[in-house]
């Protein structure tokens, strides 16, 4: 079991397995935020946060909610506004151990223009 958390710890994101990749993508916001995401489904993780200090924001579309502690201010994971348990939960997975961070293949997305994968 690995735990992503934010900088103050309040938001701990509990995954049973690493992904084989994360992925750094390029659109308007993931850009400003240098997430790496690594991509679950919601009923894959544990969330824990002690209530009211975590803030979304949801834009364009508004399919997914980004949310980040309120407390220390690190983005820590998006999920899908759909809540079904199989819906999409993806991890900042700069919020892991900085060992397990560094040791994950980045992929990059190009998700300003083209939506597919530039390498
Ligand atoms: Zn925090």
């Amino acid at each position: 079991m690995f735990i992503a958390t934010c900088h103050c710890q309040n938001v701990r994101i509990e995954i049973q397995e690493l992904p084989v990749t994360v992925t750094s993508c390029n659109c308007s916001l993931c850009r400003r935020y240098g997430a790496r995401w690594a991509y679950f489904s919601r009923d894959q993780v544990r969330l824990e946060a002690e209530p009211g200090t975590l803030s979304n924001y949801c834009w364009g579309d508004r399919f997914i909610d980004f949310w980040h502690c309120t407390v220390c201010g690190c983005l820590t994971h998006y999920t899908s506004v759909d809540t079904e348990p199989g819906s999409r939960f993806a991890v900042n997975a700069r919020m892991l151990p900085l060992e397990v961070m560094e040791s994950l293949p980045v992929r990059h997305f190009d998700g300003a223009d083209t939506w597919q994968y530039l390498d």
